[in-house]
């Protein structure tokens, strides 16, 4: 259980500066994140990791010389959102360019992926190496996606290492590769974590039981087998491990068991004599190894078993010193405190001087999305709920988190006296900003996007409407890349497109068009039960998740269905003025054809 904390929605922000105030000698706060509070030598790459929060002391307790530049940290199991990433990535910037590090979780990847194109377009040189360690997330001829565990700490520092040593961004980023390419992991729960302010864990597993290849996220295992003895379970992770090995493995490893949260070191210390015993048996020699809270997921109880497969090169990197609040290794000179610049102002809002009925309908979109806000809200433990089978149960709390920073913004936007797209942009970039995760990052683009298509007009027409649920699909699909039967929230956009397009072209109002199209929407995410995820955090769990629909999908049917029932209910009242060009986002687009 999770209790210390005033308000559980300002737990990560809270938690973060409790950190750094207790770490001031090794990091800084900045917006979105932390950095080193220390010298960085001119020219050295920038090793910038992280993730959601709740995993301490990945990834914030890894900053220090020798290991980690920067970390961005997001919300509570949710990814940081773009804007973040590329601040701390700005900030940690020495000259030598960028290496982004994570784990290989959707969200992570939308937002981090995001903020690399913005670093490169202004000349920061940035890659990226994903961490996908675990060998029950997918087969190993789908290394590619595996999500990320523990692996973070062996990939993160060699990398870390090879650019305190003053390797170029090329090297750095081929170690990190190959660190990643040598290293597995697998889990085991005996009980799932409480986020701040809940009331049930995520998931628990029935006693007596463990469940093998948890999540870092509060995902339960793969499968559920009788506790094993300390003998047995060490055999068993050892022996999935080793049949996992890279093809080129030599005989080195580093060995790994890293405690979730609320395994004893007593525990993990023990088992891990058992399983450098089976390492050795089986002819290899183990280096440099690590037993500890490494990686964890609040207060889940569970453990892991991490080996990277040394060579040569590797096993200098792993050796070399490092010196972070949570990680030290060897000993480094001490460094000097540096001043850090001042955080960015962000720049003046330019001030937009709509016409009245372009500055009626920004308020109209405002009122569009506290009907959203209500719906999500209303909703908001259901959609926890559903996502908490196969994923991370963060649905319903992210979309609320978006949902009202997306209100906040809007209102913050038409005050000053604002546009449909200037209304639209702001609360889109809030909901992404605020809401983190997978969900965020697509539901921000598609309302910007969204946005953009409708501009700043007096009056909208039956094309407009289209243009605009046309950009905000389409924002979803180019950047989540999910298709049809993936087990998305794409499975209701589409059908919802559809129905929206169709009904357009024979006439319909706006309302109807929507109501339509609403209606297609909840059809397609029942049907979503019946599938099996193939994107996003819920695919290790796909047998889980069978039988029950994609919360993505829930949530936007649920959400197009209120606009709809709003848009309806506005149209039916009396038009407040005879002016035919006041109307529009807000009580419904006039046909013009
Ligand atoms: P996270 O998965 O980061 O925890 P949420 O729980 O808020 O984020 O959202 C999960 C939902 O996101 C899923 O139910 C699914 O509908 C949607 N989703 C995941 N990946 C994709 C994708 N690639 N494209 C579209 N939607 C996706
Ligand atoms: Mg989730």
């Amino acid at each position: 259980m999770t209790q210390i904390f005033d308000n559980p929605a300002d737990f990560a922000d809270e938690a973060l500066d409790g950190f750094v105030a207790a770490n001031r000698g090794y990091v800084a706060r900045v917006d979105g994140g932390v950095v080193r509070s220390t010298e960085v030598p001119a020219g050295q790459v920038a090793l910038v990791v992280g993730g959601g929060s709740g995993h301490y002391p990945a990834f914030a307790g890894l900053v220090g010389p020798g290991l980690a530049a920067a970390s961005a940290c997001g919300n509570m199991f949710a990814s940081p959102a773009a804007g973040q990433v590329y601040r701390v990535a700005k900030a940690a910037n020495a000259g030598g360019g960028v290496l982004l590090s994570y784990g290989n979780y959707a969200g992570d990847v939308l937002h981090f992926g995001q903020a690399q194109l913005r670093l490169n377009a202004e000349g920061i040189p940035t890659r990226t190496v994903l961490v996908t360690d675990d060998i029950a997330s997918a087969p190993l001829d789908q290394i590619g996606k595996r999500r990320g565990i523990a692996g973070d700490l062996t990939v993160f520092k060699i990398a870390g290492a090879a650019a305190e040593a003053g390797l170029d961004l090329d090297d750095v980023e081929r170690l990190a590769i190959r660190t990643n390419y040598r290293t597995r992991s697998l889990g085991v729960a005996f009980g799932g974590c409480t986020l701040p302010g809940a009331d049930a864990p995520l998931f628990s597993v029935p006693a007596g039981q463990m469940s093998l290849g948890l999540g870092i996220h509060g995902e339960p295992g793969i499968s559920e087998h009788p506790m094993p003895t300390a003998s047995e379970l060490a055999d068993l992770l050892v022996t999935k491990l080793l049949a996992d090995k890279p093809h080129d493995a030599g005989d080195r490893v580093v060995a790994i068991v890293n405690g979730l949260g609320t395994v004893k070191y007593d525990e993990l210390f023990l088992l891990f004599g058992k399983i450098e015993k089976l390492l050795l048996a089986a002819g290899l020699t183990v280096v440099e190894p690590e037993c500890g809270e490494l990686v964890t997921s609040l207060d889940m109880s569970g453990l892991s078993l991490t080996l990277l497969w040394l060579d040569e090169e590797l096993e200098q990197y792993w050796a070399a010193p490092a010196d972070t609040p949570a990680f030290r290794k060897g000993n480094l000179a001490p460094r000097a405190r540096r001043e850090l610049a001042a955080p960015d102002e962000t720049a003046a809002e330019a001030t937009e001087h709509p016409t009245a009925a372009a500055a009626d309908l920004g308020r109209q979109a405002v009122a569009v999305l506290r009907q959203v806000r209500e719906v999500v809200v209303e909703h908001e433990e259901e959609l926890g709920r559903l996502d908490a089978i196969a994923g991370d149960g963060d649905h319903g709390i992210g979309m609320r988190r978006g949902v009202e920073a997306a209100v906040t913004a809007a209102e913050q936007a038409v005050a000053a006296g604002a546009s449909v797209e200037r209304v639209l942009t702001a609360a889109g970039e809030a909901w992404s900003e605020r809401a983190g995760g997978t969900s965020g990052a697509l539901w921000g683009s598609a309302v910007i996007a969204a946005g953009l298509a409708l501009g700043n007009r007096d009056s909208y027409s039956a094309g407009d409407a289209a243009a605009a649920v046309t950009a905000f699909v389409d924002a979803i699909t180019e950047l989540g890349k999910a298709e049809l039967g993936d087990k998305t929230m794409v499975d209701a956009l589409l059908p919802f497109r559809d129905a929206f397009l169709t009904a357009f072209d024979v006439g319909t109002s706006l309302p109807d068009a929507l109501a339509a199209a609403a209606a297609a929407a909840q059809t397609a995410a029942d049907r979503t039960a019946d599938l099996r995820p193939l994107k996003g955090r819920a695919r290790p769990l796909a047998e889980k998740s069978l039988g029950n629909p994609d919360p993505g999908a829930v949530s936007f049917a649920l959400i197009s269905e209120r606009i709809a029932r709003h848009l309806a209910s506005v149209r039916a009242k009396p038009e407040p003025t005879t002016s035919d060009t006041a109307s529009g986002a807000g009580n419904g687009a006039q046909r013009n054809d």
